[in-house]
């Protein structure tokens, strides 16, 4: 019988525990909280949106596409419903989004902790593992109290840097750098952007369906629709989240990046005109505010006419009429630059880690032998939609299973 030891207690190293114990290994998860699996009861604002139905290798940030297609191959989103059907998980797809039908993230711990403890497990709890060592035999794990225990397989599921406190320890890369693996570098994904160009504190709070264009030098780098969140800061909400990671990047090689927002998606820009046009002549004797009234947000109005030189009181009769067409048409254009993304701590995925090419598609290490690495530790982050949870268990279930048979 193999020894499997787990370090961390998150999504993938939970799954990772079953799928070892189930052939046939005896495993002990450390994990430095007081609790396994805090960060799930936090996913999808506490519903846990673990998977998707548009489940492919193009929804990730990856150095090697077809490697996570593989491994999504290998363990699928079919395989991950399944597995939680077994564990008594009732499942509902909202529009392609899928959470436990009792939209409780709390039930997916739950489901796993109950399976966990229903077996010979060893769950180390308040356990921060502070070095790894390779003998001829296998792996010395040591713990922050100076225990050491020995293992035939090491899995290293300790999650990335995101979501976590900045005084939180995230030392995984140094364990497995440590035992020979390289770390390219990481970045905050699924973050707020920091914004210049528009009076961010006047809009927080505002939400607008859009279509969301990065810009670096001049090239169209990534579209997203959907709703963006105005913060005192610059954007947030799901379209600005989809691109940070890419944003960070440009940013972080010095590129200038320019945000185009088209705050009014679906409106054709002869229908806007002519639309504009017919209210001109209806409606001429009004503010300028009050004629805004009904396009967009009161608030984003109001920002709108101001960066087009005019002044919400003013009567449109006394206005250029261009100047308020083109006012209108610029909400299709919304420009703002990014001079950054918010840390760690707010991001909820971290991109870069472990190349893909130092890992076989069993998730063993390429670079020493027995170890595995699971989840976020590695150069690939999903886009927001279950991706990064599917991502975690998908690889946490094929690194168990391996460990306790290879
Ligand atoms: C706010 C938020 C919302 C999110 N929502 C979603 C969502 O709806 N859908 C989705 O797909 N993804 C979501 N994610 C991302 C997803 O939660 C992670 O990608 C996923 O949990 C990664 O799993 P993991 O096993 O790699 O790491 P984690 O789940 O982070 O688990 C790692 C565990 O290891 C422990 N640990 C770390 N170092 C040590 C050590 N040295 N010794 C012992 N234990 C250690 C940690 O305490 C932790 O419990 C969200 C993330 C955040 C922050």
């Amino acid at each position: 019988m193999k020894t499997v030891g787990i370090i961390g207690g998150g999504a993938s190293g939970l799954i990772a525990a079953l799928y070892a114990h189930k052939n046939g290994a005896s495993v002990t998860i450390f994990e430095r909280k007081d609790r396994v699996g805090k960060k799930i009861l936090v996913t999808g604002n506490g519903r846990c949106n673990f998977t998707n139905a548009y489940m492919k290798s193009d929804c990730y940030y990856t150095d090697d596409t077809d490697f996570v297609g593989r491994v999504l191959d290998k363990y699928s989103r079919a395989d991950l419903c399944m597995f939680f059907m077994e564990l008594g998980l009732l499942i509902k797809d909202k529009n392609g989004y899928f959470y436990p039908a009792c939209e409780q993230a709390s039930a997916v711990l739950d489901v796993i902790r109950n399976a966990i403890d229903d077996t010979d497990i060893v769950v180390k709890t308040d356990c921060l593992v502070t070095d790894v060592k390779k003998d001829k035999n296998g792996f010395t794990v040591k713990t922050e109290d100076g225990s050491k225990l020995s293992f035939d397989r090491v899995i290293v599921a300790t999650g990335g840097k995101a979501g976590i406190g900045t005084k939180e320890i995230a030392n995984g890369y140094d364990l497995l750098k440590s035992l020979g693996h390289t770390v390219s570098k990481l970045y905050p994904g699924l973050t707020q952007i920091k914004c210049e160009g528009a009076n961010f504190k006047a809009l927080a709070g505002v939400r607008s369906d859009c279509e969301l264009f990065v810009f670096s030098e001049e090239n169209l780098i990534i579209r997203q629709a959907g709703e963006v969140l105005f913060t005192d800061s610059g954007l947030s909400g799901i379209v600005s989240f989809q691109v940070s990671h890419c944003v960070a990047e440009l940013l972080d090689n010095k590129k200038q990046v320019l945000i185009v927002l088209n705050l009014l998606p679906g409106f054709e820009v002869e229908d806007l005109k002519n639309f504009v046009m017919s209210k001109l002549l209806l409606q001429s004797n009004m503010t300028v505010e009050n004629f805004f009234t009904g396009l967009l947000n009161k608030k984003l109005n109001v920002e709108i006419i101001k960066l087009n030189g005019l002044k919400p009181s003013m009567l449109v009769s006394d206005c250029d009429k261009d100047d308020i067409v083109n006012a209108i048409l610029s909400m299709q254009e919304f420009i703002v630059s990014a001079v950054g993304v918010s840390g760690f701590d707010k991001a909820q995925v971290t991109g870069g880690g472990v190349p893909t090419a130092e890992l076989t598609d069993t998730l063993a290490s390429r670079v020493c032998d027995g170890l595995y690495v699971t989840g976020e530790l590695m150069d690939v982050d999903g886009i927001c939609g279950g991706y990064n949870l599917q991502w975690a268990f998908s690889t946490g279930a094929i690194a168990g299973k391996d460990a306790a048979i290879s």
